[in-house]
């Protein structure tokens, strides 16, 4: 068995989706998990050639379970975008609308639900998990990492 404390970032699916903006393009999508002892993270990458004043953007969606479950019992999801700045990487939780996964056919299952910004950031522990699984998938998980850094 593998110690409790270490991750391990596994390869899901690879598909390629078109753009919801409406630009015609096609994005390189991929699936994972994240594996923490007994604990596994699924999430979708957009992996966006796009323009953006930032540049080339990874465009997550980080699925949990429900992050209220007395009062919600769907499954929760959180929309990150990750590029590259000053040499290393950068996140932000995004609004639903603002991410690249709007509208997409995989987060519209009446199961799941897309949280907005301040419902992630006012609610801790999950804002923390939320960076934490990013910097996991980004430092163990090459097809991202190389996405954004080259080579
Ligand atoms: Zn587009």
């Amino acid at each position: 068995m593998a110690p409790v404390n270490e991750v391990v970032v596994k390869m899901g699916w690879e598909a390629l989706a078109d753009c919801q903006c409406g630009c015609g393009r096609s994005h390189r999508a991929i699936s994972g998990g994240v594996v923490r002892g007994d604990a596994q993270t699924a999430f979708m990458a957009i992996l966006a050639e796009h323009p953006d004043p930032e540049g080339s953007k990874i465009w997550f969606a980080l699925g949990s379970g429900p992050w209220w479950p007395d009062v919600d019992d769907r499954e929760c999801f959180v929309n990150v975008a990750t590029w590259l700045a000053d040499g290393g990487f950068r996140s932000r939780v995004s609004e639903p609308e603002d991410s690249l996964w709007q509208g997409h056919e995989l987060l519209a299952d009446a199961q799941i639900r897309v949280l907005t910004r301040d419902e992630v950031l006012d609610f801790e522990p999950g804002a923390s998990w939320v960076f934490a699984t990013i910097d996991a998938i980004m430092s163990e998980f090459e097809p991202c990492r190389s996405f954004l850094l080259g080579g």
